[in-house]
């Protein structure tokens, strides 16, 4: 139920927010930003308050970030905003008839909105050997302690799965003065997200850096001596060293509590438009959530960014307080750091682009403009959070350059942004 109360609009409907990471901890706080009057409850499988992930493979795996760091925000947050959080109490089951969910403590909550932030695990290594110590991946806060605790010494690290995760962890591991071996199924790194000239860059400066890459290459066997990891084994019998492997081969969204529910999964919770699943009191957002992109014609697409989270979030909680938005158009964008290389994306790519760089990836500052059917989708920046900023612009506008305009001599993305924003305003 909601009301209009002069300019704010008031909800005092029963919120039921399941997974107390990056997207329901803002779903909760957006709500009560809103002017949410009714009970929230934020109910999380971790001990830990809501905290950010990106710095676990970055400044707090390094040390130049601490764990209050992390936290997205205090304790007394919850309390002043009459939060209701549940740490390390996860909901085992969902009843959609009788609008309630089930904590592991066996204390239920009744709902009129649910909404699925569950996010995602990651996905296990299919090989043997995998359950030796010196063996882990990267997702919680946990998992970055035990990875921080065997960088103490120096140590011959393999990573498979040359990704996000992965060239992260690798690069604050060079740095700390580690070997560091990835091992990378495709014949590229980061295959799956970014143009091959990103690729290839990023390629170079992990190489120049000592890192060995071994692209093209699989895992089969992890070797070990007395229940810890000391090779790791590659297709054709080759074995590598490792006193630590790190398993960054993506994830998986925890979409089985749904899928029990009776609600449609796919990669991810089926969620619509309006990020609402077919029944319509419950949504999902974030990494557990597939939903269809305007930013990608229409395809069901499940991104894993900050950014998604949090808009998604956003999204949700302003359709709660009564908002009628047709559908949640965010322009995606995504960063990340190696080295000191700084990697910021906007937009999604096509399957299928054609591409143009702008700029001299020599000198550690350029573009990747991306094209689908000739109109920009997507542009990577390396080293210029300008171009990345006007992409964005740009990409919200719906008013894309062609391929053809792009390539006229003297195109820059800042101009182009400044005379869209122009004609709006004319
Ligand atoms: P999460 O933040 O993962 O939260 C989901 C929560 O739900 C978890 O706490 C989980 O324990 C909980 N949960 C699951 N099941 C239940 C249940 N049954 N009951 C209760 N709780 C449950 N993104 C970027 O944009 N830039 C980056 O540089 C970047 N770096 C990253 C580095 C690392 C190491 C990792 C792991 C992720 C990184 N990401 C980055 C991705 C980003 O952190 C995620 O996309 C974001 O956290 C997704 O938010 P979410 O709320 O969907 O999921």
């Amino acid at each position: 139920m909601w009301a209009e109360i002069g300019a704010k609009v008031m909800s005092n409907d029963a919120v039921v927010i399941i997974g107390a990471g990056q997207g329901g901890f803002q779903l909760a706080a957006s709500l009560r930003s809103g002017g949410h009057t009714g009970p929230i409850d934020l109910v999380g499988a971790e001990f830990h308050l809501p905290y950010q992930r990106p710095p676990l493979s970055k400044e707090y795996l390094a040390g130049s970030m601490l764990a209050d760091g992390l936290q997205l925000r205090g304790s007394t947050f919850f309390a002043e905003k009459r939060i209701r959080l549940h740490r390390a109490d996860p909901v085992v089951a969902v009843d959609r008839r009788r609008s309630s969910v089930r904590m592991e403590s066996g204390a239920t909550l009744r709902y009129d909105h649910l909404v699925f932030a569950t996010g995602a695990r990651p996905r296990n290594l299919p090989v043997p050997g995998m359950n030796q110590r010196g063996v882990l991946s990267l997702r919680d806060i946990g998992d970055a302690d035990k990875l921080a605790g065997l960088l103490g010494v120096p140590r011959r690290m393999v990573i498979v799965g040359g990704g996000f995760i992965g060239l992260e962890l690798a690069a604050v591991a060079r740095a700390g003065g580690h070997s560091v071996t990835v091992v990378e199924a495709l014949d590229r790194t980061l295959a799956r997200a970014v143009s091959p000239e990103l690729s290839s860059h990023l390629e170079t400066v992990h190489a120049e850096r000592g890192t060995q890459l071994l692209l093209g290459r699989s895992v089969s066997a992890l070797h070990g001596r007395s229940g810890r990891v000391a090779e790791v084994e590659l297709d054709g019998g080759v074995r590598v060293p490792a006193d630590v492997v790190v398993a960054g081969i993506g994830i998986v969204p925890n979409v089985e509590l749904a899928a029990e529910a009776g609600l449609t999964v796919a990669n991810g919770i089926v969620v619509d438009e309006r990020l609402l699943t077919p029944d319509d009191r419950v949504s999902a957002i974030g990494d557990c959530a597939c939903f269809p992109s305007s930013h990608a014609r229409d395809r069901i697409v499940r991104l894993e960014s900050v950014q998604n989270a949090v808009d998604q979030a956003r999204f949700v909680a302003a359709r709660i307080l009564g908002s009628n938005q047709p559908r949640y158009d965010s322009v995606p964008w995504f960063w990340s750091h190696q080295f000191d290389v700084k990697i910021q994306m906007a937009g999604l790519p096509a399957l299928d682009d054609r591409r143009m760089v702008l700029g001299d990836p020599g000198t550690g500052r350029f573009s990747v403009l991306r094209f689908d059917d000739g109109l920009l989708t997507c542009v990577e920046s390396v080293g210029n959070p300008a171009d990345h900023m006007a992409a964005r612009k740009i990409l919200g506008s719906g008013d894309t350059p062609t391929l053809e305009s792009a390539s006229q001599p003297g195109f820059t993305l800042k101009a182009f942004a400044k005379r869209g924003a122009e004609a709006c305003a004319a």
